[in-house]
């Protein structure tokens, strides 16, 4: 989720990259669980996090969805977050319904990548860089589809309503600060990205300051690879680009549409990405690849581009 904040407001003055250390660690979590409370709708699920829940919890979407996760419109796509609210028990404590009796996190091993992340934040850049040919003629391209007169109208919703017939049929089978730049990155920040067509795309690890409520909290310094702790940070990384920027550039091109085929594609995305099962038994990025690739090339029928080839 995109938060639109001055960035100022919320960090630490530096940029981070995944071999930085970072003061993360905490040493007053011990019996403390707020940060898993009062979280509201701000732990957004990515593919990966639903990969790994529908895994290890041996729940499907289905099974969770209304009990564990909601869905609801965020940045102009539909997307899962925690829910944290049980309307069905009232009684129970607000909070995360990963929750343990003791405060701990009963999914702690494979928890989402917004809370691996936490009080970590993700600063994406996306920028134009000089005046390339790829940078014009994505800009052509991206004018070039349309859905404005009452022929293309017509096409675009046949289409839309197509797509949303093959996820259907296949059923067999996401953090953020994005804003202006205004202080530079630390000499040793890494930046996660590339150059891409033209512009400047990645992101930079920051620090929230005033995210952890318990004023004698200690931190210590943690390599930020280690704090996120996940097996592999290359794949992951490139994994966590590949899905903002598809998000981003998809919510801009939706703009065109009728609001009803706005709804069935973003539909459609959730229900590719998230609502069919992944295969347990295969890795979880040549599974996102292969759906990524078949979704560009569905939506691309219907005018939309994605120049990002991570
Ligand atoms: S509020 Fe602070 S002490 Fe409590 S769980 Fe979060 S980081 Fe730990
Ligand atoms: S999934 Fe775990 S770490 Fe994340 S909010 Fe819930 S209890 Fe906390």
């Amino acid at each position: 989720m995109q938060r639109d904040v001055a960035i100022n407001d919320i960090w630490d003055g530096r940029f981070y990259g995944k071999n930085d250390m970072a003061k993360t660690g905490c040493n007053g979590c011990e019996g403390c669980s707020d940060c898993c409370r009062n979280t509201g709708d701000s732990i957004i699920l990515d593919p990966l996090d639903m990969y790994c829940l529908t895994i290890w919890t041996h729940k499907s979407f289905e099974d969770m969805i209304e009990k564990e996760i909601e869905i609801r419109m965020t940045d102009g796509m539909i997307l899962p977050n925690i829910m944290e609210y049980d309307e069905a028990h009232p009684e129970k404590p607000e909070g995360c319904p990963f929750l343990d009796e003791n405060g701990r996190c009963s999914i702690y091993a494979f928890r989402p990548g917004f809370c691996r992340l936490f009080p970590l934040g993700r600063y994406y850049v996306d920028e134009a860089v000089g005046n390339t040919q790829e940078e014009i003629s994505h800009d052509a391209g991206a004018e070039k589809a349309s859905c404005n007169t009452e022929a293309e109208k017509k096409t675009c919703a046949a289409e839309a309503e197509k797509m949303s017939g093959d996820a259907e049929t296949e059923k067999m089978s996401g953090d953020a600060a994005e804003g202006k730049l205004s202080g530079e990155p630390s000499e040793n920040a890494q930046f996660c990205g590339k150059i891409t067509h033209g512009r400047k795309r990645g992101f930079y690890y920051f620090l929230q300051k005033g995210e952890c409520t318990k004023a004698d909290a200690e931190r210590y310094e943690v390599k930020v690879s280690d704090w996120i702790g996940v097996e592999d940070m290359d794949p992951y990384e490139k994994f966590i680009c590949t899905w903002h920027f598809f998000l981003k550039d998809t919510a801009a091109q939706l703009a065109r549409f009728p609001e009803k085929a706005r709804e069935q594609i973003a539909r459609s995305v959730l229900q590719i990405f998230y609502v069919q099962p992944y295969d347990r038994f295969q890795d979880f990025y040549p599974q996102f690849e292969a759906r990524l690739a078949s979704t560009e090339k569905q939506l691309a029928k219907i005018g939309f581009r994605y120049d990002a080839d991570w």
